[in-house]
């Protein structure tokens, strides 16, 4: 089962409607009662189910703030990767009599994670 198919699970089901009755069905971000309300992660652990996170890891959320914080935690990673690959490409410049395959690959690699993240946020964006 892959992590999409999780959330379809009866346990995620379940784990998720107690957490919004816990939040009084309330968005907590925006105070919303009338959107469609869904159940955020605040944090991922590695090799846990979704329904397997403690109380506090989770929180009820409407579509819209789920999507404003899902772009902008996009953003913010890409943020961070347009300066490692900046820092990469300077290190380059200023070392280009050395060899730099490693930092060519560390640049491609960062150049696609990149182009990854900007599609991710194109379709989020629809
Ligand atoms: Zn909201």
């Amino acid at each position: 089962m892959n992590y999409k198919e999780k959330l379809k699970d009866q346990w995620w089901v379940d784990r998720s409607k107690e957490i919004k009755k816990r939040d009084h069905h309330t968005c907590q971000r925006c105070g919303t009662q009338t959107h469609l309300l869904n159940v955020h992660h605040k944090y991922y652990m590695p090799n846990t189910d979704p329904w397997d996170y403690p109380d506090e890891a989770l929180i009820t959320w409407c579509r819209k703030c789920h999507k404003e914080q899902t772009i902008y935690d996009i953003l913010s990673e890409l943020n961070s990767l347009f300066i490692e690959r900046m820092l990469v490409y300077k290190t380059n410049i200023n070392y280009k009599d050395v060899t730099t395959k490693s930092l060519q690959l560390k640049y491609n690699q960062l150049s696609n994670d990149i182009a990854k993240l900007r599609e991710k946020l194109r379709k989020i964006e629809k």
